[in-house]
């Protein structure tokens, strides 16, 4: 058995409506009231956060809510932006940092991401700090010194305390939405050498606490044999999340391995 209780997340991103994220959300509770060994949070679009927040809470489930992305700021002239204070008022209990999206499609900074993940971790919500590389970066041989200088940077000013409420999610930008996946591995690979990073950071402790999960066109099939790796500790998945009972097989692997591992 495991010392790490595995994590997975399941990323909306700007998909469902009204009805078909409520009829997810009970899809989700449904396929996984068994499932105990594992985390389990879903990321929702804004506009659904209420509602979906309502069906956990009435349906007594432990999944968490989640929220794609925050401002770091409490309050203010900040347009289209939303503060954690709103999304603690909607119940959230963790968000996504850096997701591939926000740094490639929007063009958020390493510094913009790490000043977000902090006020994530001051709010006492879980911080889920995505870093990966771009297809580019890895050909080019690259891999590593991008996934340490994000890591890095995004944990600046992060204290060690502060690793209660932080899971690492590797997300080469590549294999995420294109079907490809990272081979174990690859996977394994990267997310070893991100754990002794955070062991030169902070102390072993911290590295062997922390929850390293991988992302990239996670399905039911491929999902076990990444779960099996020694540093993989679950999943933040995309669109395998959009079907429950594939979203709930994902699950059942981390589940499974991490109780056999
Ligand atoms: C993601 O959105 O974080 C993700 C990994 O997407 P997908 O599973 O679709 O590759």
């Amino acid at each position: 058995m495991r010392e790490r209780k595995p994590f997975v997340g399941g990323n909306w991103k700007m998909n469902t409506n009204r009805t078909t994220s409520a009829d997810l959300t009970r899809g989700v509770i449904d396929a996984l009231s068994s499932v105990n060994n594992a985390e389990i949070a879903i990321f929702p679009p804004f506009p659904y956060l209420l509602s979906v927040r309502s069906i956990l809470r009435d349906r007594g489930s432990s999944i968490k809510l989640g929220a794609q992305d925050c401002y770091h700021k409490p309050d203010g002239a900040f347009t289209g932006e939303v503060s954690l204070d709103m999304l603690k008022d909607c119940g959230v209990q963790t968000v996504l940092v850096g997701h591939s999206e926000r740094r490639h499609v929007i063009g958020e900074s390493d510094e913009m991401i790490n000043t977000k993940l902090r006020a994530v971790v001051d709010a006492g919500l879980i911080a889920i700090l995505c870093i990966g590389e771009t297809l580019d970066q890895r050909e080019s041989g690259h891999t590593d010194p991008v996934n340490q200088r994000q890591l890095r940077t995004g944990l600046a000013d992060v204290s060690a305390d502060a690793f209660e409420r932080i899971v690492i999610a590797y997300e080469p930008v590549w294999a995420i939405g294109t079907g490809k996946t990272a081979t174990p591995e690859d996977a394994q690979d990267v997310h070893g050498k991100l754990r002794k990073l955070l062991a030169q950071m902070y102390n072993t402790d911290v590295a062997q606490r922390t929850r390293i999960i991988y992302g990239g066109s996670v399905k039911g099939a491929n999902a076990e044999e990444l779960f099996r790796q020694p540093d993989i500790d679950g999943g933040l998945i995309g669109g395998a999340s959009l079907k429950a009972p594939e979203f709930a097989q994902i699950v059942k692997a981390a589940s499974v391995t991490a109780a056999k591992t």
